[in-house]
């Protein structure tokens, strides 16, 4: 499958059309961007990890039935990918405080939730992405009810399986961000992607962070988390 014409250049990925109308190419690129675009870098490698983790995660997530955009690995840095409508929302899953959450209530990171929490964030970079509710959501018909409803089931059961997953590579799943989106019938199914952009990661006994919060918080290393995760990922034969 050829690219075609350049659909949208986002701050980590390019996406392409396609020959045909209801696939797309999805371009991973080096860059690195946090705090709504206000810090900006690149993580060599990056693009290539994040590729690979995201088509493991949606391969793992299609197999134990989550409906995603996901279709076949094109090369290192590409993907073939059908072309949904994204759903305005950023849904951000938590399985241990961390980040944002900290910071808005006060608490510090690493307390263990006894049940996860998701939140949605409106996906609006001019206002900086600000948090609603699912009120706030139908009010704004960003969703429907029904939509929410699947996005929110979807949700948790994603992290049920990530979790699970992380765990046996030592790694701790604190929390993730998701997005959603429709086929042309309409149909919700997990679009974007899943890798140490989106997710913290956190080594189960070091409690090391592998993810972007070391781009982010200039930890230094963050060649290096990405690249830990990477050879994680590959521990696995199956995938
Ligand atoms: N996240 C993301 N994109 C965003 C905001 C958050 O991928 O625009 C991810 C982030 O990497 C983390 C989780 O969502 O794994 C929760 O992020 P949080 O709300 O704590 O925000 P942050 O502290 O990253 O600003």
């Amino acid at each position: 499958m050829e690219k075609t014409v350049q659909l949208y250049e986002g701050k980590a990925k390019k996406v392409y059309a396609t020959a045909e109308e209801g696939l797309c190419i999805v371009a991973y690129k080096d860059d690195a961007t946090a705090f709504n675009g206000l810090k900006k870098g690149t993580i060599a490698g990056k693009g290539v990890i994040n590729n690979r983790m995201t088509n493991i995660m949606m391969r793992l997530l299609e197999k134990n039935g989550v409906p995603t955009h996901f279709v076949r690995e094109l090369s290192e840095r590409e993907t073939l990918v059908r072309r949904v409508k994204i759903v305005p929302l950023e849904v951000i899953v938590r399985n241990v405080s961390a980040g944002s959450f900290s910071k808005r209530y006060g608490v510090e990171e690493g307390i263990v939730f006894a049940s996860p929490t998701v939140e949605f964030s409106y996906k609006n970079d001019e206002l900086g992405d600000p948090l609603l509710n699912t009120s706030h959501a139908l009010a704004l018909g960003l969703a429907t009810e029904k939509e929410i409803e699947t996005i929110k089931a979807l949700a948790l059961k994603i992290n049920g399986l990530m979790k699970e997953f992380w765990l046996r590579h030592g790694i701790e799943l604190v929390d993730f961000k998701l997005e959603f989106g429709r086929l042309a019938d309409g149909s919700i199914v997990l679009a974007d992607e899943i890798s140490p952009d989106t997710c913290r990661l956190w080594d189960v006994n070091t409690h090391e962070k592998l993810d972007k919060d070391r781009f982010r918080r200039d930890l230094g290393g963050v060649e290096n988390a990405y690249g830990e995760v990477m050879r994680r990922l590959m521990e696995d034969a199956a995938l």
